[in-house]
């Protein structure tokens, strides 16, 4: 049976892998959370598989980890999974990371046997339970072929962006970039509507039939502002992370981007005020809670 690997086992890495249990993938789980681990073994996986022996013993290696750091350190540290890796195992990196990781990946990956592709993925964790994430994949093509089988069971629409190993993560950094975009829009425009007495399940109703309608919106409003719960979901941390890596993106091609940069100040002051671990729809809420103040 095919081996799959599996190294961060969050609040995506968790619902991928299960989904590849239930495909019938022999699946090894890895998360420096032993609870996370855990988890995982209620559904059939396997755990305690050291780095260096998943490395060793995988046909696939997939990675859901929350910084650029960790995925650094997974990749290219002592005992990492390139300096590891002795078959013709393929590492796929579904993380969000700052441009330039994947290529530093790919480049030791030269002259060995091991294979990387970045493939960073859209739909949330909602995406990730239900099977519907888009997957935004970086590499070389016969590598897409090799895993387009096996994301097929995780995801609905998988895209190969270009031979380019980074060409993923730009597509992901500007998917995010137009997602901080909406998330403040929403929270904004949802605050006038409340404060100038529009009632909000109604106006959601007659926007969405508008030209403001759009699928951030629909997230946000139904899944978080509307009952006032904001437990993530997507965090503001993570989304602010990612509108960092677009900025870094846009200061290699020397673009100034001012309506971004203050988008990014937004956020970053949202964290300040210590909105960072919820959704990042409670931006709603922090606009709300100014305004009362
Ligand atoms: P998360 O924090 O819930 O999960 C990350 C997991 O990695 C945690 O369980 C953590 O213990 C584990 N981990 C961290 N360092 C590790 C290490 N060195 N070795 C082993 N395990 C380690 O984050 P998440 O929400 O699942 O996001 C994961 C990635 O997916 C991020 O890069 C994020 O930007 C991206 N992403 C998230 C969403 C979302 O809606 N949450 C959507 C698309 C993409």
């Amino acid at each position: 049976m095919m081996k799959i690997g599996f190294i961060g086992l969050g609040n995506m890495g968790f619902p991928m892998a299960k989904n590849l249990l239930e495909a019938g993938y022999s699946v090894y789980g890895v998360d420096l959370n032993k609870q996370a681990e855990q988890r995982l073994t209620e559904h059939g996986g396997k755990i305690g598989t050291s780095i260096p022996e998943l490395a060793k013993i995988c046909d696939f290696i997939f990675t859901s980890l929350p910084s650029s750091e960790a995925v650094e350190e997974i990749y290219l540290g002592e005992e990492g999974l390139i300096e590891e890796g002795t078959s013709d195992v393929l590492l796929i990196d579904t993380s969000t990371v700052t441009p330039g990781v994947n290529r530093r990946i790919a480049e030791a990956c030269e002259g060995k046997s091991v294979s990387f592709l970045a493939a960073p993925v859209s739909g949330g964790v909602i995406g990730a339970v239900n099977k519907t994430l888009t997957f935004m994949i970086g590499g070389p093509k016969k590598d897409y072929h090799r895993i387009s089988p096996i994301v097929e069971r995780l995801g609905e629409n998988i895209f190969h962006v270009n031979e380019d190993v980074d060409s993923g993560t730009k597509a992901k950094l500007i998917n995010n970039l137009f997602i901080g975009f909406y998330t403040a829009g929403v929270s904004e425009a949802l605050n006038l509507a409340r404060e100038s007495g529009i009632d909000l399940e109604n106006l959601y109703h007659i926007l969405n039939v508008s030209y403001a309608s759009s699928r951030i919106y629909d997230r946000n409003y139904n899944g978080f502002i509307k009952d006032e719960q904001y437990d993530p979901g997507f965090t503001l941390k993570l989304l602010r992370k990612d509108l960092g890596f677009a900025m870094e993106l846009a200061d290699q091609h020397h673009l100034d981007l001012p309506i971004s940069r203050n988008l990014l100040s937004m956020y970053e002051e949202a964290i300040e005020d210590g909105y960072g671990d919820k959704d990042m729809s409670v931006l709603y809420r922090k606009i709300r809670e100014q305004a009362k103040s």
